[in-house]
């Protein structure tokens, strides 16, 4: 049986600028720090469960422009087989984050070549989903290449809809399990079921959990940030508590619980047992600063198995 972890997604390069406060429409600011980071909610958790000890391989897409080797830097020096990235015509997807003193961002995304992994991408590399142990997708390329991913895939299929798009029911209640925070687990019940009440749902979270399993989701596991996460598969709803650390930056913590949550069920752990990893392995990121920069080492992650 494979043990590869395969994800279907998004591949950016990150441009972080500091300014002291946002500029005004025509104004022209001078910023403080200005660097080009690797990201993108595939990229990132390719990362995270390549770092968790996954063999991975990501499907994806680049453009060919310098931003592609930037974006892909920390990946290939994971190991991770990249030969499933296509390189395409125009830009590499692009966030242009812009922070403030105040800590608020301002952003702006340009998909790029990630607006190229459609069904018919996702179709060049059928045979690699079907000898998948785990296939991983997430909400930053079109909805047709994800819902082809799941249809292709031979084991299981997680799914973390970041952002929530809309994607057919069948996709979503097929996720083994559905990654979700409190408000993209509100949207996703609504999407399920229109007559749910997202803001009342958001406020409870179990509630929520409960609602999408009722609404044929076959496992949900719902992170909470400092209060931890709820999984639910089979009877009931189960809490796992966050790991106490001091946090310095939550960039990139959902993606290293889902990235590092689908190595550990690559390589057979309970679904619970994999949310208790990813938890620490989370909570190491928050307690330093950037998305993939935050993310343990090899040996780090290693030693988070108890
Ligand atoms: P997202 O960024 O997708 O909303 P969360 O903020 O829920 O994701 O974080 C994902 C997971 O990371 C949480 O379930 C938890 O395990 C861990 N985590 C996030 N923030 C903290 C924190 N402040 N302290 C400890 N663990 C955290």
């Amino acid at each position: 049986m494979s043990r590869r972890i395969v994800v279907v997604g998004s591949v950016n390069a990150d441009l972080r600028v500091t300014v002291e406060r946002h500029p005004r429409p025509g104004e022209t600011l001078l910023g403080g720090d200005g660097t080009v980071t690797p990201g993108g909610k595939g990229a990132n958790q390719a990362l995270a469960a390549a770092r968790a000890g996954g063999e991975v391989t990501m499907i994806g897409a680049v453009g060919n422009d310098p931003n592609a080797s930037a974006a892909l830097g920390l990946l290939r020096e994971s190991g991770a087989d990249l030969s499933g990235i296509a390189e395409v015509d125009g830009p590499t997807g692009v966030a242009v984050v812009m922070v403030a003193d105040s800590g608020e961002n301002e952003i702006v995304y340009i998909p790029g070549a990630n607006a190229t992994v459609d069904a018919a991408a996702v179709d060049a590399h059928r045979d690699l989903l079907a000898d998948a142990a785990v296939v991983l997708c997430q909400g930053e390329t079109p909805a047709d290449g994800i819902a082809r991913a799941q249809a292709l895939a031979g084991g299981r299929f997680v799914l973390n809809p970041a952002p929530v798009i809309a994607l057919p029911s069948e996709v979503i209640t097929a996720a083994d399990p559905l990654i979700v925070n409190e408000h993209e687990g509100a949207l996703v019940a609504r999407m399920l079921e229109p007559d749910a009440d997202v803001e009342a749902l958001e406020q409870a979270p179990r509630d929520c959990v409960a609602a999408l399993r009722e609404a044929g989701c076959r496992a949900v596991v719902m992170t909470m940030g400092s209060a931890g996460a709820l999984v639910s598969q089979g009877e009931g709803v189960t809490a796992i508590p966050a790991v106490r650390v001091d946090a310095v930056d939550t960039t990139g913590a959902g993606d290293a619980f889902a990235g590092s949550l689908a190595a550990r069920l690559a390589e057979g752990e309970t679904l619970r047992a994999a949310c208790d990893y990813a938890a620490r392995f989370a909570a190491l990121t928050v307690t330093r600063s950037g998305a993939q920069a935050s993310f343990p080492t090899v040996d780090e992650a290693d030693g988070l198995r108890r």
